[in-house]
């Protein structure tokens, strides 16, 4: 079952006010993540920056605007999309998270893919890679693939601030964002099966129940 608005706003409130590792201290605030609870698409990122740390939310800087329009041009709207962090508070000086910080935080990130249960999520660069997908390979070697684990699809992409200076990385970012939309179909289709197959057999446990004389209830 997907978790409510409230739900997510609860888990939100909890990373606001956490301090369980040094980073609550140089942080102006936390970026819990942003999007509609319904979302079916959710993008995992390394960790606030300044502006982020600054508005409270994530990928609201050039990064954030490369990101917005990535998606676009792939026919995918960031309004549908819940995207959040491995880490979320900012990291002073922007430097890589350490990982006693990415292990006292991602409980949350946890708690949010399985609030969501997005049908596929985008790691979006090395530190998603890793922390999710353990073991899995390197981002240059998974880039635009779809990763199936757990029952969940992933999608590895280089990261957005390591395109915007690089027009290579930016051209191969571009068509990877692209098959998102066709992973998704294909997501939301196996759910859709699922679902689908799931209330056949509960009907037919009524039917069986009920001596079979119930059915036209449905
Ligand atoms: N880079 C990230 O990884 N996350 C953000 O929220 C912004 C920039
Ligand atoms: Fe808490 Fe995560 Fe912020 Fe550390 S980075 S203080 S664990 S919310």
């Amino acid at each position: 079952m997907v978790a409510t608005t409230e739900e997510v706003l609860e888990l939100h409130g909890r990373v606001r006010a956490c301090t369980a590792c040094p980073l609550h201290l140089t942080r102006i605030q936390a970026v819990p993540g942003y999007g509609p609870a319904t979302a079916r698409v959710m993008a995992v990122g390394e960790a606030p920056g300044e502006n982020e740390d600054r508005e409270g939310k994530p990928f609201v800087g050039a990064a954030g605007r490369l990101l917005t329009s990535l998606l676009e041009s792939a026919g995918l709207d960031r309004r549908d999309i819940y995207i959040t962090n491995i880490v979320k508070c900012r990291p002073p000086r922007n430097r890589d998270p350490e990982p006693a910080e990415v292990e006292a935080c991602s409980h949350y990130l946890d708690e949010q893919i399985e609030m969501l249960q997005p049908d596929v999520i985008l790691l979006l660069g090395r530190h998603a890679l890793t922390r999710l997908l353990p073991g899995a390979g390197g981002i240059s070697r998974l880039h635009g693939e779809r990763v199936r684990r757990d029952d969940r699809v992933f999608v590895p992409l280089y990261h957005p601030a390591a395109a915007l200076y690089n027009a290579g990385l930016r051209e191969t970012l571009d068509a990877d964002m692209r098959r998102v939309r066709g992973y998704l179909a294909d997501a939301e289709a196996a759910r859709a099966r699922r679902a689908g197959g799931a209330s056949a057999s509960e009907l037919r446990e009524v039917a069986a129940a009920s001596g079979g004389d119930q059915m036209d209830l449905f």
